[in-house]
């Protein structure tokens, strides 16, 4: 039976497919002539205290802060437009709110940060669009930090990404910001992107722009290393891999401490790295240490995308690779992936998902 949902207003709009299914949430398409789409949150922990946030979400898109950061083309973020509930009995209404539809003018971010997904999703992508995304991701959080919203959940789930390196973000129902002096507070964080401080925490426990910083740096590194996660591998001691929270829990990163971790060859070295980003990295993971902002990424990250700190492979147009580097790391690790082929019949392509998780 086809879904209709209602506005405050008394407005309708008929939903034509389901489209997504998140954590919390269900996206469906709307028939509309603008490209819309419906999140409707079943089962919310607070059903009033939901309304009250989308409500106060809606409200917020004509402050200034919020218009700033919704300022430019193509959209940047999916701001809910207005809340709506399931049309029928007000006592099994589900709510929601409209928001725009980023397939429009997006891919699923995970299509640029897996090799297998990217060079069917987006062919012409090499590693200076992916410089260029996480410039733009670094830009929107710092972006996001300075008008006082945090996102708790950042994770690729809720973000998109287009060819050109832009990159958008969804689920703003779950950010944490203040409204008439009243917090109201963000999600608790995706395994495998959850800042140490957090892993364990109590739900409720409101996140800080720290943590949306620790987890930047992560989706910086999987962007910049072909879906690498910066705490992936088997740990060096010899114990049961168990997940990367346990990784980070226990520092285990090659960026800190080579031997921490067992990586198979085929993963991408550390030295594509340009030193600067790799100091930022360090200091974002280490325990105890200061964490580079949002913006502090954005700027580092901006002067790596520039063309001159860019080189173009001779054998390969797809290859770009960072001016301090003597030869292409892609030629290098084609090579690696080819000779493992060849030893290890049945081997699989290198993929982002094939890395230890
Ligand atoms: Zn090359």
């Amino acid at each position: 039976m086809a879904l209709t949902v209602v506005s405050d207003t008394g407005r309708a709009w008929r939903l034509t497919e389901r489209i997504g299914n998140g954590s919390e949430g269900v996206v469906y398409a709307v028939d509309d002539p603008r490209p819309l789409v419906a999140k409707l949150v079943p089962d919310p922990p607070a059903p009033a205290g939901y309304r009250r946030r989308v409500a106060r979400l809606v409200r917020q898109r004509r402050e200034p802060r919020t218009v700033r950061l919704l300022a430019g083309t193509p959209v940047r973020i999916a701001w809910p437009l207005a809340a709506v509930r399931t049309d029928g009995p007000p006592d099994g209404a589900v709510d929601g709110y409209l928001m725009a539809d980023l397939r429009r003018d997006h891919h699923p971010f995970a299509h640029l940060l897996a090799p297998a997904a990217r060079r069917t999703a987006l062919p012409r992508a090499t590693w200076a669009t992916a410089l260029t995304a996480a410039h733009a991701l670094a830009r929107l959080v710092a972006d996001l930090h300075a008008e006082g919203y945090v996102v708790g959940d950042l994770k690729p789930d809720n973000l998109w990404a287009d060819g050109q390196g832009r990159v958008a973000i969804a689920d703003v129902d779950s950010w944490q910001f203040t409204d008439a002096g009243e917090l109201f507070p963000g999600r608790m964080g995706t395994p495998g992107y959850t800042a140490p401080e957090r892993i364990g925490a109590q739900p409720g426990t409101p996140p800080d722009r720290a943590a949306d910083d620790f987890v930047l740096a992560v989706l910086v590194h999987q962007l910049l290393t072909d879906g690498l996660h910066p705490f992936a591998g088997h740990p060096g001691d010899g114990g049961a891999y168990l997940s990367y929270d346990d990784n980070v829990l226990h520092g285990r990163c090659r960026l800190l401490d080579r031997a921490s971790v067992v990586l198979p060859r085929s993963a991408p070295p550390v030295d594509l790295l340009p030193r600067r980003l790799r100091d930022l990295f360090r200091t974002a993971f280490a325990a105890g240490a200061v964490r580079p902002s949002a913006s502090g990424w954005a700027e580092a990250l901006a002067a790596e995308a520039a063309p001159n700190r860019l080189r173009g492979c001779a054998a390969d147009a797809r290859h770009v690779y960072t001016v301090e580097r003597p030869w292409c790391p892609w030629c290098d690790l084609a090579e690696t992936v080819a000779q493992q082929r060849g030893c290890a019949p049945g081997a699989t392509e290198r993929d982002g998902n094939a890395w230890p998780r």
